[in-house]
């Protein structure tokens, strides 16, 4: 009996303890002084760094890029300290501050050693595609990133009230950076033209998802055509001729220059939407229902939207970074975000938000542009090195079933084929590394698990040595000479470890922002720090850089 009222009394004393602090419990667990309601990620797929200095004199409104830089703040000299230079390992880097050798992104696609079959970076066969007849658009998720993201530590230090959105036109461009513990991410669909999910995220589209996909953006923007935002002359004088044999023609064989007709695309292919800067309208519209619907920045638990402009990729892809279609894509995109950010002035206050804004990878000359200035350049994709690689082994009599996958400038040996046809890493290494040296466009070959000592300029050989995994990386890496384009015979590429590539903008902007310019060299790596700076929280799991104080109040 004794013992039992001990019990009681025990039972009563943590009871009225687990009572008393409910009042602290409620309140916000740790609040930094600046700390914003709501944060938001802006990437723009493809962006150079030295178009903010080029494109300035045409950003008209004071409320897009210049709010940046007039108010906020601009890191100068940004850099992707890894290869490969794609959508997939920026997305994840800058979302993570972390590298592929880490956060296992190693490409837009790699071939899985494990596996042994190539894999999407956004794959996911476990799920299922949310609002479309479209199978295979929606079967994807974040399952392959390897660490946690902002997003995830977010809802982590909010015991996951926090609400964390992505959109992008591109899958990975919305899901990677959304993160693990996302509450949604929505992409483009192109062939119904609508914006899709999977059932990672939920069962059903949110029934704005559904409204905003009835309004059918996509025919009312085609049904404008794409003509310019300035005077022809602004072009003439500060980019190269409209039309050029080098660029890619997307609308069409013979739409090669302005004003692009996009009419008859109504109703046919939606996919070429991405192609304009009409995509990055889309995505703002979805972003201000994401907005307004899921009350994101509505209280004083910090909500996180990931942004992603994939159409600059598509644009500079076709048309390259002096063209009129680029000077025009980012006149748009500077109005298009202009609308965002006074949108955001009144729906969530001017103080209550802070925005990055940067890039996942830039993007080299179109290499038939950069010859005929006489500047280096040239191409030679993957599937030339394939070529070659095979060549290669058929001259020394040994079996192109020894290569498994040439990706990125990966050269992928299949190892259980060397030991049955008892052929040694060492030779084959050799073998490959000799040929492939003697062409004029290779600079060298690196061994991957080697990087560390390749006798390269010690700033690249860490590029080499942060993208490498042994399960999802190859065994060797062609770097090529500058200049040189893993792409096609007109438009250009990224992916390669040069400035041109790895250069990027980082801008800052809001609440907790210190007005400024910094001009020493941070890192893509960094920018995950500085936001869990800002927040109070901790940095994502696999971050490998530090905070940009400069930036920070
Ligand atoms: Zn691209």
């Amino acid at each position: 009996m004794r013992y039992l009222v001990l019990v009681c009394f025990c039972l009563f004393v943590v009871q009225s303890y687990a009572i008393d602090p409910i009042s602290k419990t409620i309140a916000p667990i740790t609040k930094t002084a600046h700390q914003p309601k709501l944060v938001i990620g802006i990437v723009v797929d493809q962006m150079r760094w030295d178009y903010v200095n080029r494109f300035k004199p045409f950003f008209s409104s004071n409320k897009g890029f210049l709010r940046f830089l007039n108010e906020g703040a601009s890191c100068n000299n940004t850099m992707i300290p890894y290869v490969p230079t794609v959508t997939a390992c920026g997305h994840t880097c800058v979302y993570t501050g972390s590298v592929p050798s880490i956060h296992g992104i190693t490409g837009n696609n790699w071939f899985d050693n494990v596996k042994q079959r190539t894999v999407y970076c956004v794959e996911d066969n476990s799920v299922q595609t949310v609002g479309s007849t479209n199978n295979s658009a929606g079967q994807m998720s974040p399952v392959n990133v390897w660490t946690s993201t902002i997003g995830d530590e977010l809802k982590l230090a909010s015991n996951f009230k926090s609400k964390v959105y992505g959109i992008s036109i591109k899958d990975r461009g919305a899901i990677i950076p959304a993160g693990h513990a996302a509450d949604g991410a929505f992409w483009y669909d192109s062939k119904t033209g609508n914006f899709i999910s999977s059932t990672y995220y939920g069962k059903t589209l949110p029934a704005w998802v559904n409204n905003y996909n009835a309004l059918h953006r996509p025919d009312s923007l085609y049904n404008k055509n794409w003509n310019l935002s300035l005077p022809n002359a602004v072009y003439e004088a500060n980019c190269d001729t409209d039309e050029n044999a080098y660029e890619s023609t997307p609308f069409g064989k013979d739409a090669k220059h302005f004003p692009y007709s996009l009419k008859e695309f109504i109703g046919k292919d939606y996919g070429k939407i991405a192609n304009t800067p009409y995509g990055n309208d889309l995505v703002v519209e979805m972003a201000k229902q994401a907005l307004i619907n899921e009350h994101l920045g509505a209280d004083s638990i910090t909500d996180m939207l990931a942004i992603s402009f994939s159409s600059p990729d598509y644009i500079g892809h076709a048309f390259g970074p002096d063209s009129w279609e680029t000077l025009d894509g980012y006149v748009k995109l500077d109005e298009t975000m202009a609308g965002l950010f006074t949108f955001l002035d009144q729906k969530v206050g001017k103080d209550n938000y802070t925005v990055f804004l940067t890039a996942d990878h830039a993007v080299a000359n179109i290499p038939a542009f950069a010859k005929k200035h006489n500047i280096p350049g040239d191409n030679y994709d993957d599937g030339a090195l394939k070529t070659d690689v095979i060549a290669c082994l058929n001259s020394n009599n040994l079996s192109p079933k020894l290569i498994s996958a040439v990706s990125e400038y990966n050269i992928y040996y299949n190892h259980a084929i060397m030991d049955s046809l008892n052929v040694s890493y060492e030779k084959l290494t050799n073998v490959i590394t000799n040929y492939l040296e003697k062409k004029s466009l290779v600079l060298q070959v690196v061994e991957n698990r080697k990087a560390a000592i390749a006798p390269i300029p010690q700033s690249m050989r860490e590029k080499i040595v942060n993208g490498y995994t042994p399960q999802r990386s190859g065994d060797l890496m062609l770097v090529t000479k500058s200049g040189v384009v893993d792409g096609y015979p007109t438009g250009t590429s990224h992916g390669v470890l040069y400035n041109y590539d790895a250069h990027i903008p980082l801008l800052w902007y809001g609440a907790g922002i210190k007005k400024g310019t910094v001009n020493g060299v941070t890192y893509m790596t960094d920018i995950a720090p500085t936001v869990s700076t800002l927040l109070g929280i901790q940095m994502p799991s696999g971050s490998i850089g530090n905070p940009i104080l400069e930036v920070l109040k």
